[in-house]
């Protein structure tokens, strides 16, 4: 399977090329992040000197030295450093700039990412809908979009926060470690020969307790598939009495469940053991040798207490850090299969709404020379093997022959969602590959078997033929498709959301808003993919009379399924295993005896 349908992925170093594509997002804000990096910079220095000062007011009432006023740079600010009360007001003014540069800092990243993410959706949108139709046909429409949007996410973290937190980890870490030194050499040493050590043997264990916790949920996952495939083909249970078969078989997967979850809860309890015993303990041995350094006279009390509440800032930091690493590496990964997405061969069509294409009318002569065709994922099995089919302008052409025999294909090709292997398609005597993809699929409109309807009202879903059409065309496109009646019964006549979340419509009814949408855009060439389904009479009588309508005088490639559709066609074509067999009109195809007959009498038609 494709990379897309994996799960998020953690960066390679091999492919930094493709993350470097990501500099064409962040250079419109190079000068911000600049401003970022010296706002976290000044931010964590700051974040030192406070801890340095709640230090010094611990060291206040127990230090007998007055050195510290002549030594403290803050001496030059005429700041008495053994006086509470100016030591909280200073605290209180840093802590105001700390304050306000944060609101900066954080305001400016979401503003850059924001943008950036602006401008990415945008173009990982733009690239999904320009992709061909191949690149469908090898993935999940639900996993591409579920990717697309973890990705966009992770990306978006890196961004927002991980970047600045990393930073100010970093310059916290060093200058932490560095003011440390100069505290106490023995003590800094002997905090740093355990407690990094602990920290990181618990992010490690951490980590394996989340690869714990994420197998437990894979198997919830697998757990809830086996529900949602029970209740989707419940018909299937029940007819088969099979109801104690799924009981037992969601009773193994919830076992898992609890075995896997058990295994996770006695790592966990591990775990807090391990932070309590090696990382507290780890801290009361440097707390011991302090106080006891400190006893020896060997360290300022103020010093001491510095020490501690900085050795508490240093560990958190180191603490956080492998966190940020890995949101780092997996937005690393994210960048990398978004731009791999975008860097897709795309399809030539026009994504802008105001970008131009050439306008143009077809007279509507379609002929397929020798089309040889199979899918590029399936390199073996041979579609179509030698084609040749003709339409004369303003003639139906209806495609019968079993299923699978490669009838959908030929209307694929005939729209350009692939490229035949062998032979070719010409229309109006052009091969298709000289005209414009955008200009040349405006001129042809496809009704499919099934329609879907997209979310909102019949007004929209009718103008979907033609976006910009007026209210006037759209209605009389409605009453041509014989759609009218139906429509203007609903209290919100047009306003109706249909849809999901709206009006049910009927079969009969989607096809009529469907055939309504292609009359409104006026093709030259209709392909029609009649449905299978049988609709009542009724339905059936009113959808025959807007396909009518929407066939006049159109050169029409129908897949028929119906007599009475194949009965109106001027040709039809027989295509059986990927080529045709027969060509005529029905009635001198039914004498022949050949293909069409028996397909007639085997009932492969619908006798409708
Ligand atoms: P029909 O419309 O006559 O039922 P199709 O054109 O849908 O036939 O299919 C013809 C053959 O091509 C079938 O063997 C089918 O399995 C295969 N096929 C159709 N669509 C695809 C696809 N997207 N990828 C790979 N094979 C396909």
């Amino acid at each position: 399977m494709e990379q897309t349908v994996e799960e998020a992925r953690k960066f390679n170093w091999k492919n930094w090329a493709a993350v470097r594509k990501m500099g064409h997002y962040l250079r419109p804000h190079a000068w911000g992040y600049a401003l970022g990096v010296l706002i976290i910079s000044l931010s964590g220095i700051l974040t030192l000197l406070v801890t340095r000062l709640w230090g010094q007011l611990g060291g206040v009432g127990t230090s007998s030295s007055e050195d510290a006023v002549v030594e403290s740079p803050m001496a030059a600010l005429n700041i008495n450093m053994h006086n509470l009360v100016e030591i909280g007001w200073l605290i209180l003014i840093v802590l105001a700039v700390q304050a306000a540069l944060s609101f900066g800092r954080v305001l400016l990243f979401a503003k850059m990412t924001e943008d950036m993410m602006l401008s990415m959706r945008n173009d990982a949108f733009e690239a999904i809908v320009s992709m061909p139709m191949r690149f469908f046909d090898t993935r999940s429409v639900g996993d591409l979009n579920s990717r697309v949007s973890a990705d966009i996410t992770a990306i978006q973290d890196v961004f927002t926060t991980t970047f600045a937190e990393l930073l100010r980890q970093v310059i916290i870490i060093v200058g932490g470690i560095l003011a440390l030194l100069y505290f106490s050499v023995t003590l800094t040493l002997l905090m740093l020969a355990t407690l990094p050590v602990m920290i990181i043997a618990a992010i490690l264990f951490g980590r394996f307790i989340r690869m714990l916790s994420k197998r437990t949920q894979d198997q919830v996952a697998a757990s809830n598939t086996i529900v949602q495939e029970t209740l989707t083909g419940i018909i299937s249970v029940k007819s088969f009495a099979n109801e104690a078969w799924e009981v037992s078989r969601y009773l193994r997967s919830i076992k898992d469940i609890r075995s896997l979850a058990m295994r996770g809860a006695i790592w966990r309890g591990a775990f807090a053991s391990f932070i309590i015993l090696f990382i507290f303990g780890a801290i009361t041995l440097v707390i011991f040798k302090g106080a006891e350094l400190m006893m020896e006279g060997g360290l300022a009390s103020e010093h001491f207490f510095t020490f501690l509440l900085m050795t508490g800032l240093v560990a958190g930091s180191i603490g956080g850090i492998a966190a940020q690493f890995s949101a780092l590496q997996q937005g690393l990964g994210a960048i990398e299969s978004l731009m791999e997405l975008m860097d897709e061969s795309r399809e030539d069509v026009v994504t802008q709404t105001k970008q131009p294409y050439p306008a143009f009318q077809l007279r509507g002569e379609v002929s397929f020379e020798n089309v040889c065709f199979h899918y590029a994922n399936r390199a073996d099995v041979t579609v179509l093997s030698g084609v040749n089919l003709h339409i004369e302008p303003g003639k139906r052409v209806a495609l019968v022959g079993p299923s699978g025999a490669g009838k959908s294909t030929i209307a694929s090709l005939l729209q350009r969602f692939h490229e035949p292997t062998g032979g070719i398609i010409k229309v109006d005597g052009r091969p298709l590959s000289e005209y414009d993809l955008t200009g040349f699929r405006k001129r042809i409109a496809f009704v499919p078997q099934e329609v879907i309807l997209f979310g909102g009202d019949i007004r929209s879903n009718i103008a979907y033929g033609k976006t910009d059409a007026s209210e006037s065309e759209i209605r009389l496109a409605a009453e041509q498709a014989n759609a009218l009646d139906f429509i203007e019964s609903f209290p919100n006549g047009f306003a109706t959301v249909v849809g999901e979340r709206g009006v049910q419509l009927s079969g009969g009814q989607r096809q009529r808003i469907a055939i309504a949408r292609a009359i409104l855009r006026d093709p030259d060439i209709l392909i029609l993919d009649e449905a299978t389904s049988a609709l009542d009479a009724n339905s059936e009588k009113e959808v025959q009379i807007a396909l009518d309508a929407l066939m006049r005088d159109r050169s029409s490639l129908i897949i028929a399924h119906r007599l009475s559709t194949i009965k109106n066609a001027d040709q039809i074509a027989v295509l059986s295993g990927g080529s045709i067999l027969e060509m005529g009109t029905h009635d001198n195809l039914v004498v022949r005896s050949g293909a069409y007959k028996k397909l007639v009498e085997n009932q492969e038609i619908d006798l409708v």
